[in-house]
């Protein structure tokens, strides 16, 4: 944590307009780290959608908490839906977490408000959102903003397949003072100093003042990350632009869509999801394209069909779990070439019309 830490943090803070940010190990610290600062703990519980990466509602059951899933507005706009979200509000809940599936911004005015008006803290897992903007439809105060810069803090991942990569690391943003002093001393042991302080004879010895971790990034990772951000906005445009042309090749295909039509294109274009009419047609295509050497993935198997996950299974999930067993996500980055593209897009197709059309 040296000098390419900080000017890391200090770089990432303006690009996203929050005033703190700390780089740290991984986004599954920094959602830990938010967890402890914010001081959700046993007894509370956090609100969250169970079409995620498994992270937040992991370290909700790290520090002792309940997560209570919420479903997700519909197949074609999979994040938190804010109805849903309220009615499952009790005298426990304490946190929201929303997640921008994809890149693509939850409703944040409304969860916003939500939040303040029931006095619930908010945390945004913008593990795909660096560099997203937020474009709410309405008079809100949350208009321009950029994810992670919206909720008490906002947690990012530079794991080798998000938009900023550097390797592991990631990034936890705030803009409340309390929360920012105590997560400079969690994210090291909590000790009053640090390594490179004494390096530099600021300080000989330290005392801890909080029981902290140690989710440090080191100033490799963080040179790389610095090297990376002056790409984002470049590579964010060219992800935007390749999910504009895969709109375009994969339009009017009986029974299978495209995630967030219609919607204004402003996000980091993280994912390029495809929702298929059945699980069915899902292998199909997933094998199809694995056949001819293209690799899918699944963003996600639904966090309440975890084994682990079962003492917190609860009804009313019907669109995240019909969206999990649906989805498949297909090749984004950069540098695909559109030729490559249209190749991926011929074999969809081929597997998509020999399908049956559903009823
Ligand atoms: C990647 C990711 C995480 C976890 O980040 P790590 O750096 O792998 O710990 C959490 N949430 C979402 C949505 C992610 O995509």
């Amino acid at each position: 944590m040296g000098p390419e830490v900080e000017a890391f943090e200090a770089e990432f803070a303006a690009k996203i307009g929050s005033r703190h940010a700390f780089a740290v190990a991984n986004g599954t610290a920094a959602l830990h780290l938010a967890y402890v600062a914010l001081g959700i703990g046993p007894q509370d519980e956090v609100i969250q959608p169970a079409v995620n990466f498994v992270a937040a509602a992991n370290m909700t059951i790290a520090v002792g908490a309940k997560p209570v899933f919420a479903d997700i507005t519909g197949i074609d706009t999979p994040v938190l839906d804010p109805d849903d979200v309220e009615s499952r509000i009790t005298g426990r809940t304490k946190a929201v977490v929303a997640m921008h599936y994809g890149g693509t911004l939850c409703n944040m005015g409304t969860i916003r408000d939500l939040c303040s008006r029931r006095g619930l803290l908010l945390i945004e897992d913008a593990c795909h959102a660096v560099g997203a903007e937020c474009r709410d439809p309405g008079p809100t105060t949350v208009n321009g903003k950029m994810a992670g810069a919206i909720g008490d803090v906002g947690c990012f991942s530079f794991f080798s397949n998000k938009n900023l990569a550097t390797g592991e690391g990631g990034m936890l943003v705030t803009n409340r003072e309390d929360v920012a002093e105590k997560v400079r001393l969690l994210r090291s042991h909590g000790m009053s100093s640090l390594t490179w302080d004494r390096h530099r004879g600021h300080a000989s010895t330290y005392q801890v003042t909080l029981n902290g971790y140690n989710y440090r990034l080191d100033d490799l990772r963080a040179a790389l990350g610095r090297v990376q951000l002056r790409k984002l906005s470049a590579n964010n445009a060219l992800r935007r632009e390749l999910v504009a042309l895969y709109r375009q090749e994969l339009s009017g295909l009986p029974g299978w869509s495209i995630p967030f039509d219609g919607q204004p294109s402003l996000g980091a274009a993280h994912l390029m999801s495809l929702v298929a009419p059945n699980t069915e047609e899902r292998s199909r295509l997933v094998e199809g394209l694995s056949t001819a050497g293209v690799q899918t993935s699944i963003h996600y198997p639904v966090i309440t069909g975890f084994s682990a996950f079962a003492p917190y299974r609860g009804s009313g999930l019907e669109c995240s779990e019909a969206f999990c067993d649906r989805v498949v996500s297909l090749p984004l980055y950069p540098t695909l070439k559109p030729e490559r593209l249209q190749e991926i897009c011929r074999i969809v197709r081929g597997v998509a019309h020999e399908a049956p059309v559903p009823a």
